[in-house]
């Protein structure tokens, strides 16, 4: 059987792991102690049970995410539905709304709310009614902030709700999210519900007891079908040669492993695109394409500081978008209370805050982790439409990660575990094809 190696075992790794497993003989190499990448669940005793808790990746939804959901379904992993909601905060202001408030008609918002609300209500009902139509008639195709001004939206609706979704969706700082393009802003609403994610249209969906548990079933599969799980070894180059394609790995002293240099006759490489360009010895002009992906690092904290919540404990929900500072110099962040995300009850609140900017009590922090996310600039979007044609030449070495578009779902669905999920396959794919034409001559 050909050899295969994988490299990097989050989504699109596993992916495509899973879907060479009875075509090659696979070694997957994973540079942390643990298999996942943004699927990484914290698993706590409390009150004698386990808690799983994820502190990146943990909801997907069955319409907009039906290959994750059909691969859940094969590895017979425990899913569970969660209520979605939000809540949006001023934290200068002490002010909160919280998306309930969206199912009320506009007598029950004036009568709740003051004008500035109301007008961001309105607004917010405007976009969720006419942007599905101006995706589709490809008149969205400019940046966000183009958009909000051919269509007349005000400061209110973009620095009191837009950049507050828009933020915590893509973990970018507020500035730069009016240069994302505004179809892909539209379409993740389209994807995530109306009101994006939290929102309440969307069947939001969560793997019970953390997303560790679809990890380990995969795992289970790989070890079943023979392929070698290389945990703790990170690969420092890979080289295409005419033998085929030299894999080099670092030393660990922690996991014990070696430093050394295998050759394989397909190479999948499943890491960012930046690091998957670090990797290469030599990046053909092709493959150079990748460098359109810029990425940015969010700040997690998995902790029990509830002092990041709304005063009001009533306005708790399972997403809380968050602000504070002027429009032109203002931080944004968002707080996920795992408790209502996970649907179970504690004693204990836990929450994972992303680029907080105030300090949690150190003794309520569980632990931090530095995540690097995608960011979707107009260059970024416009690789998309040719971005799959870097699997289809010649070379011996293939590409997944979530920065690709899901293929079913088009160019703007990008950056989320489905996207994910379907590179790995697709980069499967090209392997297997590469793999008979060598058979073949
Ligand atoms: C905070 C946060 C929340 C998110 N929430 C959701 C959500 O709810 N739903 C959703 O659909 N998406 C969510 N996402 C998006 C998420 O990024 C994608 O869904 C997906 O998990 C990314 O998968 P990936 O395989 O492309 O990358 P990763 O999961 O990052 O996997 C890359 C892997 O490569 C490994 N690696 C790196 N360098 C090397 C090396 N040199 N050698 C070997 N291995 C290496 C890494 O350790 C990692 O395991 C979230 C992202 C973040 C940051």
């Amino acid at each position: 059987m050909a050899r295969v190696a994988v490299i990097g075992a989050g989504i699109a790794g596993l992916s495509a792991a899973y879907h060479l497993r009875e075509q090659a003989d696979v070694t997957v190499f994973e540079k942390e102690a643990n298999a996942g990448g943004h699927a990484n669940s914290v698993e706590v005793t409390d009150a004698g049970r386990t808690l799983g808790l994820d502190t990146a990746f943990i909801v997907y939804n069955e319409p907009h995410y039906q290959k994750i959901t059909q691969f859940f379904a094969e590895l017979g992993v425990a899913c569970q539905a969660h209520p979605g909601r939000f809540s949006f905060n001023n934290a200068d202001t002490r002010t909160c709304y919280v998306s309930d408030d969206f199912e009320l008609d506009e007598a029950a918002i004036r009568a709740k709310y003051p004008e500035d609300f109301v007008q961001l209500w309105t607004e917010a009902e405007r976009f969720y009614r006419e942007s599905p139509g101006h995706f589709i008639r490809k008149q969205a195709e400019m940046s966000l902030g183009e958009y909000l001004t051919a269509n007349g939206y005000s400061d209110t609706f973009r620095y009191g709700f837009v950049v507050l979704v828009a933020t915590a969706a893509w973990s970018v700082p507020a500035d730069r999210i009016w240069d994302m393009p505004a179809a892909t802003v539209i379409a993740f609403f389209l994807g995530h519900g109306r009101e994006g994610l939290g929102g309440r249209t969307a069947p939001w969906r969560t793997v019970t007891g953390g997303s560790i548990n679809y990890v380990r079933a995969v795992l289970e599969r790989l070890g079943a079908a023979g392929q070698d799980i290389r945990l703790g070894t990170s690969v420092t180059k890979v080289a295409e040669t005419a033998a085929g394609v030299e894999v080099s790995t670092g030393a660990s002293v922690e996991m014990g492993t070696e430093a050394g240099t295998e050759l394989f006759d397909e190479v999948i490489i499943a890491l960012h695109a930046d690091d998957a360009l670090g990797v290469l010895a030599e990046p053909t002009p092709q493959q150079r394409m990748l460098e359109a992906i810029q990425y940015n690092t969010t700040k997690a904290a998995l902790h029990t500081d509830a002092a990041c919540m709304p005063a009001d404990r009533e306005q708790w929900r399972s997403w809380n978008y968050a602000r504070s500072g002027d429009n032109d110099n203002m931080s944004t962040w968002v707080v996920y209370y795992l408790n209502q995300l996970h649907d179970f009850t504690s004693a204990t609140d836990y929450f994972l805050t992303l680029d907080y900017p105030f300090a949690i009590a150190p003794e309520r922090i569980i632990q931090e982790f530095d995540y690097r996310h995608p960011v979707f600039t107009t260059e970024a979007r416009s690789l998309q439409s040719s971005i799959h044609t870097i699997n289809a030449g010649d070379s011996r070495i293939k590409f997944a990660g979530s920065y690709f578009h899901s293929r079913k779902m088009g160019i703007d669905i990008v950056g989320s575990h489905e996207s994910g999920f379907d590179s790995g396959a697709a980069a499967a794919d090209a392997v297997v094809r590469s793999l008979s034409v060598d058979s073949a001559r």
